[in-house]
């Protein structure tokens, strides 16, 4: 079976991730408008009625944006858990999942594994998805990394993993006190530096693509998050790729 994945667009402001396992077809969070995700599913040749399941990875607007609207008139079923869903201001899904986070389960061809991740939301977890042999992960919106999520990530064989901001930025910048504490702080986000020593702990001869994403918008430049990440690799910045936050990345086939 194959494995393959296609940013519809990553950032602060919107993350949305199409993973395509066989025929099964997995929308990861719907950050943007369903207007927005639709024309970016339909550039890469798919259509929204398509989609097997939406899987949320907390309530957030970045990543819930437009998942009700997208259930409702497409009729796709959406997974994500009880905390989440509690959270949710738009409670209007037709068919809800709950899923736990620490128990894996199959939606169609997909092996999905959740685990827990320290954000300042209810209930929040992010996914290993594979065919029972390849795996993909996403990683993102996590203030730091813990042994467990360290232990989900080993060995993956492709990751989109977060490089929120840069630190010097982030402190020079003009956001006030409090919400810079709040994005670095412990259930905030990943800087380009603690996403570089997640990214070389990981490092294995079988990680075949490292996308990175959830850039902050005014704390980051792609430029600054590539040359973090790749200074720190064995490999260099070859097999790295900086998400881009309102395009459409490849289509990447784990093989
Ligand atoms: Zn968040
Ligand atoms: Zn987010």
């Amino acid at each position: 079976m194959r494995v393959e994945f296609v940013s519809l667009g990553s950032g602060s402001n919107g993350n949305s991730t199409l993973v395509r396992v066989g025929d099964t077809l997995l929308l990861v969070d719907a950050g943007f408008s369903a207007k927005i995700i639709v024309e970016r599913l339909n550039s890469v040749g798919v259509a929204a009625d398509d989609l097997t399941a939406i899987l949320i990875s907390h309530e957030h607007s970045d990543h819930v944006k437009g998942a009700q609207v997208m259930a409702r008139k497409y009729g796709v079923p959406v997974w994500l858990t009880r905390g989440t869903y509690r959270r949710l201001k738009d409670k209007n899904i037709p068919q809800v999942e709950y899923i736990h986070p620490h128990g894996s389960f199959c939606i169609g061809d997909a092996k999905v594994t959740p685990f827990p991740i320290p954000h300042d939301a209810a209930e929040p977890c992010q996914y290993v998805i594979g065919d029972g042999s390849k795996r993909f992960a996403i990683a993102t919106d996590m203030g730091c990394v813990t042994p467990y999520v360290s232990q989900q990530l080993a060995g993956v064989d492709a990751l989109l993993l977060e490089a929120n901001y840069d630190g010097d930025m982030l402190h020079n910048g003009s956001y006030p006190y409090a919400l810079r504490s709040r994005i670095d702080g412990r259930y905030g986000h990943l800087s380009n530096e603690q996403s570089a020593v997640l990214a070389a702990s990981l490092e294995h001869p079988g990680l075949q693509k490292l996308f990175l994403g959830h850039l902050s918008e005014n704390n980051n430049t792609p430029d600054n998050a590539f040359g973090s990440v790749a200074n720190r690799l064995k490999r260099g910045g070859d097999d790295v790729c900086v998400l881009k936050r309102a395009t459409v990345s490849e289509w990447f086939c784990v093989t």
